[in-house]
């Protein structure tokens, strides 16, 4: 029988570094989320779980990250249900600060730059979004002090910045990814899927559709995999297109027609009143395919 321990939560920095050094090891990894959790978290918790001796789990709905005509106040908060989440999936520290604990000088004057990464795809629809998200990973990571990230390949372009400030400015952590998952039907898990009616549900399935119509034509060339994608999205104009490109994973560049090799085909749209990201890692050429996604096993492994 396994026993599960309700998790030590932090609301403040004092408590933080409390519960921090009160655990019997220093090998300690995080995971950092906005709350609403779902399996994809979960998922996340446990691949952080199977290496580390502890997981800390940050809970933080970032107000710097979210424009003025953006989601904040109605994104789901469903705290005990995370926390029940948190319990099953082993976690030892829960952070769930409030803005004036993360933020006590109020909005802060020195940011992260993302630079011209954080400028294209969901830069370019939401102003700003990157360097509200690395100034308060920056900073969650030095309150946590964790050896380890844990990270979703569901927001790639995340991750990459991620990966970049980590590097550019050395932090001294790992960063770790885990692929998208998924529900049964193709669906990336997201916090906003609770925003979505039904059909609106069945609107948003063309995206992984897409993604899947794309990966299966990888093997033809980057000209084939956007037109599969498109034809799928052209299939449902309830779906508005924000982007869907095919771009070098690193550089978020378009890849010209000649390209072989890795690849990020990569979609925004907006359904109902909920817009909504996914993405799916190729490898283009004679043996092409999707990397990690749509594999028979929807939960798929972590890649660490
Ligand atoms: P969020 O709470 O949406 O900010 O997400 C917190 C972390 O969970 C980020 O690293 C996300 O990339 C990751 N995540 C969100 N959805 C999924 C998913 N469906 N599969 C894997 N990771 C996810």
């Amino acid at each position: 029988m396994t026993t599960t321990t309700t998790p030590v939560v932090a609301h403040t920095r004092e408590e933080l570094k409390a519960a921090r050094e009160a655990l019997p090891s220093r090998d300690v990894a995080v995971v950092m989320t906005m709350g609403a959790l779902h399996d994809g978290h979960a998922h996340l918790i446990r691949a952080a779980r199977q290496r580390h001796a502890h997981v800390v789990v940050t809970i933080f709905l970032n107000p710097l990250q979210f424009g003025p005509k953006e989601d904040l106040s109605r994104y789901p908060r469903t705290f005990d249900s995370d926390m029940e989440i948190c319990t099953t999936a082993g976690v030892d520290v829960v952070f769930a600060p409030t803005p004036d604990v993360v933020y006590p000088d109020g909005d802060p004057g020195v940011r992260v730059a993302a630079g011209p990464l954080g400028e294209v795809l969901e830069g370019a629809s939401r102003p700003g979004h990157f360097d509200g998200v690395l100034t308060v990973v920056g900073k969650l990571l030095h309150l946590t002090a964790a050896r380890s990230a844990y990270f979703g390949q569901k927001d790639a372009q995340q991750l990459l910045l991620i990966r970049r400030m980590v590097r550019d400015v050395d932090f001294p952590v790992d960063i770790v990814s885990v692929p998208t998952v998924r529900e049964p039907d193709g669906l990336a898990m997201s916090s906003r899927n609770m925003y979505l009616t039904d059909s609106d549900r069945e609107v948003a399935l063309s995206l992984s559709r897409a993604l899947r119509a794309g990966a299966e034509a990888a093997r033809l060339g980057p000209s084939a995999v956007r037109r599969a994608a498109r034809e799928v999205m052209v299939e449902e104009p309830l779906a508005l297109v924000d982007y869907l490109v095919l771009v070098h994973p690193h550089t978020l560049q378009s890849v010209p027609e000649w390209y072989r090799g890795e690849a990020l085909l990569a979609v925004a749209a907006k359904v109902g009143t909920t817009r909504l990201i996914d993405n799916a890692p190729l490898h283009l050429g004679p043996d092409g395919g999707a990397i990690d996604v749509f594999s028979d096993v929807p939960h798929a492994r972590a890649d660490v």
